[in-house]
């Protein structure tokens, strides 16, 4: 071995003697509640397919017909010759949806992330994070060059102070639904500060479109935001909606310009045109059917009365997001490889995807589950906890 590269084996011991090795697991079967891994069949509790969309019959059948029609691959990047009719009707449609003048689709969040930052900001310019941020929006603020400023976690005073001294054009960037935590990011009044300081708000909803609000249009829609309060509206389509790619949301302005200006959309090729389709398809049942969304908070519900009875740590989450906080990494693997053996598979989340000391189970719920599942898991975590 080289002595680089003895020094990046060096590196692997040392990850996996802190217990932060991760490893990936190979799925046998569709996304569902019910997912067969490594030859066993195991309760499904980590996934982002909240409302049980990934492998929705409809979805599938609209996947299936646009491949007959589109073919599997798009061929080139939107701007060269990959731009579709299902990609142009998709946009149309998540700008309805949204409430917003346009839409414009990237092929994952981290790359539509990574764009609008970098298109936005430059180095004369300040960028606000959240401390729990998703890593999509820091490295997005780090690669736009803009002096980079975090600020504790839903502190709007911590944030107001730090505006104050700020240099040039402002962003302010927060996920909407904190992903590893599950609670609500204070838009209200994160976009009163924004309009006080002159500064734009960014809002990531990866976590909330489809699932919270009357028709499933997020956290916008729950706090009943619009364009001129929240400029820029990030959603990802991989989880409420269960298939793949991105999407931007807001003014003629902030459109026009990331199509002129961000590289991780210039310079990619298009999400395959079937993927358009079965977002499409995936879009009108989430705006549709309620009962997903109804079930999934009474499914929460359940769970949080039942994790207190137990006495598990819960956070104040209202999301089909339900982290249970271990702290000790190795004990959260454990815990974790404990469920597994039991039936269940919940992954355990670590630094530094989470803060240090934090580590926890990251429960997530799915439209598909049933009570008698929650009840089934709150019996695995009583005894998972206890040896
Ligand atoms: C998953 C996620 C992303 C990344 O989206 P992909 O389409 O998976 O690349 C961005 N932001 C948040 C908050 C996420 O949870």
């Amino acid at each position: 071995m080289t002595p680089a590269f003895a020094q990046l084996a060096d590196n692997l011991e040392n990850i996996a003697r802190q217990n932060l090795y991760r490893s990936r697991r190979v799925t046998e079967s569709p996304q569902g509640v019910n997912l067969q891994l490594d030859g066993r069949k195991l309760l499904n509790f980590c996934s982002n397919d909240y409302l049980g969309m990934a492998n929705h019959p409809d979805v599938v059948k609209a996947f299936k017909t646009a491949a007959n029609q589109y073919g599997v691959g798009s061929g080139s990047a939107h701007l060269i010759c990959g731009h579709s009719f299902a990609h142009h009707a998709l946009e149309e449609e998540l700008a309805a949806f949204t409430g917003r003048d346009r839409a414009l689709l990237f092929s994952t969040g981290y790359m539509a992330n990574m764009g609008v930052i970098s298109s936005l900001l430059g180095r004369a310019d300040t960028v606000f994070e959240d401390r729990l941020n998703h890593a999509s929006l820091l490295d997005g603020g780090l690669l736009s060059g803009a002096r980079f400023k975090r600020y504790a976690h839903a502190d709007i005073d911590h944030l107001g102070t730090s505006l104050q001294k700020a240099a040039g054009n402002k962003l302010i960037v927060t996920d909407g639904i904190f992903s590893m935590d599950g609670d609500f990011a204070p838009l209200k009044e994160l976009s009163l500060v924004a309009k006080n300081h002159n500064a734009w708000l960014m809002v990531d909803d990866a976590h909330g479109l489809g699932i919270i609000g009357a028709h499933g249009g997020g956290l916008l829609e729950y706090y009943g935001l619009k364009q001129d309060e929240v400029a820029v509206l990030m959603g990802t389509l991989g989880k409420g909606f269960g298939t793949f790619g991105a999407f931007v949301a807001g003014s003629e302005v902030l459109i026009e310009t990331l199509i002129q200006k961000a590289r991780t959309y210039i310079y990619t090729t298009a999400l395959p045109a079937a993927i358009a389709e079965a977002t499409r398809a995936s879009l009108k049942l989430v705006i549709a059917e309620n009962w997903r969304r109804d079930k999934l908070e009474k499914l929460t519900a359940r769970f949080r009365s039942g994790a207190q009875q137990l006495g598990l740590q819960v956070m104040a989450s209202s999301s089909p997001i339900q982290p249970i906080v271990i702290g000790d990494s190795k004990r959260a693997v454990e815990i974790s490889n404990g469920l597994l053996n039991a039936g269940f598979l919940i992954s355990a989340i670590r630094p530094p995807t989470v803060p240090q000391g934090s580590a926890r189970l990251r429960v997530t719920f799915s439209a598909m589950h049933e009570e008698q599942q929650i009840d089934q898991l709150l019996d695995a975590l009583a005894k998972s906890m206890t040896c």
